[in-house]
């Protein structure tokens, strides 16, 4: 059985307007995603910003509601949980942000906000609490004595790395991290990486890496999925969609990776255009406005996300109709 199971989850936020406020359209974030996460197993999630990643990530946490669709956790459906229940299966998720303490009040002490979570569960004592957050500190790279300090004294990193103490002190099996870096300098960036895969490592953690960024999932993804305009268009193992991308939404993400190598050169493509808008989306294919090798049938049909045999041996599914 998979850790987590998604089956044509969407999420469609009401729009309302006029005198009446009557609901005169929806936002589109995410629509029909389907997918599954193994134990340990690593999904890149990318996809330009408003793509509805983050919105993804919430709903899978049941932090966006209502939604439709199943969502299962360990076998059990998330979607038509009880609050008692989803409170005990949560136990189990946890979230990493951009900026980890946004939502948190600025007068805790970083020991309070790492054992916050403990506290919230009933797990041990003030003084057991207060151990496992120095333990949790240590794990991080950041001094067991920082627990006395408030979290604007550190860096960037120093409080993502915080950040992550926080979210694995109750030893989650999933976690879900939204754009973790991407406010990171790209040296601090790697660091904070590599203490990712450290720790998902020695946990056997379940992750869904969140970026908008193809060469930050890159290197920590066992799996791609790469989404446009709510769906997914794109998904396989991460060597597969890097090396043999096969949507045109995908190979323009990958040529506006630079290329390292002095004298080598990417071929750039520039995506012409925006992403289409979410309350009023195209008929037909959500990418057809941008995309270089349109057909008629684009403009008509949504394409199905179906299973590319090219490479037999490396599932991969493509949303396209010209694969
Ligand atoms: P991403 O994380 O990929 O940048 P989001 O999930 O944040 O994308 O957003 C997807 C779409 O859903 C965007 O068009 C955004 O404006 C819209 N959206 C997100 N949250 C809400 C909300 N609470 N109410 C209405 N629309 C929302
Ligand atoms: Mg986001």
């Amino acid at each position: 059985m998979p850790l987590l199971e998604l089956e044509n989850v969407t999420k469609h936020f009401p729009v309302f307007g006029g005198v009446f406020r009557r609901m005169v359209g929806k936002v589109h974030a995410v629509t029909e995603v389907s997918f599954s996460l193994e134990k340990g197993e690593t999904l890149g999630l990318v996809g330009e910003s408003g793509s509805g990643k983050s919105t993804l990530g919430r709903s899978i946490l049941r932090l966006s509601d209502p939604i439709s669709g199943s969502i299962r956790f360990e076998g059990k459906d998330l979607v038509s949980m009880g609050a008692r229940e989803l409170k005990h299966t949560r136990q189990h998720m946890q979230m990493i942000f951009q900026d980890p303490f946004s939502s948190v009040d600025p007068r805790m002490t970083v020991g309070s906000i790492v054992e916050e979570p403990l506290r919230i569960h009933g797990i041990g004592n003030n003084e057991t609490r207060r151990e496992k957050a120095a333990e949790l500190l240590e794990k991080v790279g950041i001094q067991p004595e920082s627990i006395r300090q408030y979290p604007h004294e550190f860096s960037g990193g120093q409080r993502q790395r915080i950040g992550i103490a926080r979210a694995i002190a109750l030893k989650p099996k999933l976690i879900i991290a939204d754009e973790p870096v991407s406010a990171l300098d790209v040296s601090i960036q790697s660091q904070i990486l590599n203490l990712l895969k450290e720790i998902r490592e020695e946990m056997n953690l379940a992750c869904i890496f969140i970026a908008h960024n193809m060469a930050v999932v890159k290197h920590i993804s066992d799996r791609i999925a790469v989404m446009y305009a709510g769906r997914i268009v794109e998904l396989g193992e991460s060597e597969s969609v890097c090396q043999d991308p096969r949507h045109p939404y995908t190979k323009a993400l990958i040529s506006s990776i630079p290329v390292p190598r002095p004298g080598k050169k990417n071929k750039k493509q520039i995506l012409q255009g925006d992403v289409p808008s979410p309350l009023n989306p195209p008929r037909g294919c959500a990418f057809h406005l941008r995309c270089p090798h349109v057909e008629e049938i684009c403009k008509r049909e949504i394409p199905p996300l179906n299973e590319n045999k090219v490479h037999p041996e490396k599932p991969h599914w493509v949303a396209c109709h010209l694969q």
